[in-house]
């Protein structure tokens, strides 16, 4: 579909068994890239990185926290001296929370926005440099319905902002390396059907559906081929953009 042959990417948040950031490494490594399979998670990621490396790929499994400064800067030594660059770095990883403005605490406005934000921050900085050398890159980003219309069905305001921040952040890093051939892109989710999704009582499902033209949650794999897409060659000329893809939940 989009070719990524000798393509390396990471894919943060990449170990959750039914979460998105699996279906993305599992499309972009069919594509033909080296995945690089990070996250908290140690389980996880063993089983992300046998499932990529079943599509023929190659996989690199790290330990990462993405709020860490210092994990982060050894994710970066350990990819580039195995595969010696990155080509792609998808930012999945991610948490919410379901509280309200009035019961939310400071520690939990700064624990959400230390992975959604600060996390994506991080990685994307560490990236800039083998990209720049490069002259290729393609930065991805997870945003969120939540940040365009004010909440989901399952996260706080804190929730929003932090993916309303990213979508901000994202164009303006699209300006600052746009000469360097690095793209910087973001995708808006509505409701995917993951987990959470499926603890959902039936009547709560049956509402939240109510306000879905197409009538169903997304698959993370419609999540997964429209950021295949976006770390394409086909994609070049498209940066600072964010693409929704919530079944005309919210249209801008
Ligand atoms: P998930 O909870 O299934 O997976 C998230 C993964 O991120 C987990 O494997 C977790 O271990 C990892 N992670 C959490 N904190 C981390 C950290 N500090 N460092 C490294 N890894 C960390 O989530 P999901 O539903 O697959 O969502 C993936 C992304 O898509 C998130 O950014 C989320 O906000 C966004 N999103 C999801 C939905 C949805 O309906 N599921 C909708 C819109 C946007």
């Amino acid at each position: 579909m989009f070719e990524l042959n000798n393509k390396v990417a990471i894919v943060t948040g990449s170990g959750s068994l039914k979460g998105i950031g699996r279906d993305i490494a599992l499309k972009l490594a069919e594509q033909g890239a080296s995945i690089v399979v990070a996250d908290l998670n140690v389980e996880g990621i063993q089983d992300t990185v046998k499932a990529v490396e079943e599509t023929g790929a190659k996989a690199l499994g790290v330990e990462l926290n993405v709020a860490s400064k210092e994990s982060v800067d050894a994710m970066i030594e350990k990819v580039l001296s195995e595969f010696g660059r990155i080509d792609i770095l998808v930012n999945n990883a991610g948490i919410s929370q379901k509280v309200t403005v009035e019961d939310m605490t400071l520690e939990d406005m700064q624990r959400i926005f230390s992975v959604n934000m600060f996390g994506l921050f991080l990685c994307s900085q560490a990236v800039l440099k083998p990209m720049k050398e490069q002259h290729f890159g393609r930065i991805i980003n997870l945003s969120s319905v939540s940040a365009k219309r004010g909440g989901g069905v399952f996260g706080g305001a804190h929730y929003s902002a932090s993916k309303a921040a990213v979508l901000g952040f994202a164009k303006n890093l699209a300006r600052e390396v746009a000469t360097d051939g690095i793209t910087v892109n973001s995708v808006a989710p509505g409701l995917v059907n993951t987990e959470i999704w499926k603890s959902l009582p039936e009547a709560d499902a049956a509402k939240v559906i109510d306000g879905i033209p197409l009538g169903r949650p997304g698959e993370t794999s419609e999540i997964a081929t429209t950021i295949a897409f976006l770390a394409s060659d086909e994609a070049s000329y498209i940066t600072g953009e964010d693409i929704d893809i919530n079944g005309g939940s919210h249209m801008d």
